[in-house]
């Protein structure tokens, strides 16, 4: 499942091929993905041009020039296929379509952005620029953990007292928007923190030390985001999922990395979700 830098890398590599560019051509193949697409999608989409593509959480966001935005979200199994591009920084032909091509937009560049979601947990939806805060999947988000409205005192105030393990906490998108369950895994692992205290038992000073390790969990994982971006240019010009490397998450069973530890990777599921840890140095 995409997570935010997947997430960023992909708008990242949307931005190029849609912002400032018009829709000439919207094609709309079903009548829902998680949910039905909004009315007259493709009448509202047509002509308009992108005036800026941008994130909030996991879902990006296109700013069009008719006052609307138009809300993506990748899901579980979305992907972004971009062909034709002019100026060839993505693949030049059009493939075949695909079983699962859902959404298809034709830029008047000649580039042509594919929305293929075989699992169709993905989403689109269409409200005013105005209202995008307001949305029912954006509002009530916390803040965005890249952006100066998370900081130490605002994460240590926000797990003091609470009695869910820190893990949860983290993976709570009223605290923190974005971040699921490999982030969290990687960022406590960073801090020595294990995923089983509870938030409350942490203190202000080590709250807010996880801050910087947050951000850049998630700077290095969207830095290698841009590498694979650059080889997905001259490769299929498909967008949506990469190969990062994980201190703890899915290496069970293996040697933990910190230098002089000689703990092994283990795993333990919380609320559903296996956490990846070391308990040696995670305390
Ligand atoms: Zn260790």
């Amino acid at each position: 499942m995409p997570e935010l830098p997947e997430v960023e890398t992909v708008r990242r590599g949307l931005a190029p091929v849609m912002e400032g560019q018009v829709i000439a051509r919207a094609a709309v193949n079903r009548p829902d993905l998680r949910w039905p697409f909004p009315p007259d999608m493709v009448a509202r989409l047509t002509g308009q041009r992108v005036l800026m593509l941008r994130r909030r959480s996991k879902y990006i966001l296109a700013d069009l020039g008719s006052g609307e935005t138009l809300l993506i979200h990748l899901g579980m199994s979305g992907r972004m296929l971009i062909s034709g591009d002019p100026l060839g920084r993505f693949v030049h032909a059009h493939p075949a379509p695909e079983k699962h091509d859902h959404v298809v937009l034709d830029m008047e560049s000649g580039a042509r952005i594919t929305f293929n979601d075989p699992r169709r947990f993905g989403a689109m939806d269409l409200m005013p620029t105005a209202t995008t805060e307001t949305h029912p999947l954006l509002a009530k988000l916390g803040p965005e953990p890249l952006g100066n409205d998370f900081n130490a005192p605002y994460l240590a105030a926000m797990l003091r007292g609470r009695n869910t393990p820190v893990k949860s906490a983290l993976l709570d998108q009223r605290i923190v928007a974005g971040l699921g369950n490999i982030y969290v895994c990687e960022t406590l692992f960073r801090a020595r923190i294990s995923p089983r205290r509870r938030a409350g038992n942490i203190s202000g000073k080590r709250a807010g030390a996880l801050v910087p390790i947050v951000r850049d969990v998630l700077r290095d994982a969207i830095t290698a985001g841009g590498s694979s971006l650059r080889d997905f240019r001259q490769a299929d010009g498909e967008l949506g999922y990469f190969q990062h490397s994980f201190d703890v998450y899915g290496r069970e069973g293996e040697a933990c990395r910190t230098q002089g530890c000689d703990g092994v990777i283990g795993r333990v599921v919380q609320s559903g979700r296996s956490s990846f840890y070391c308990p040696r140095c995670q305390r």
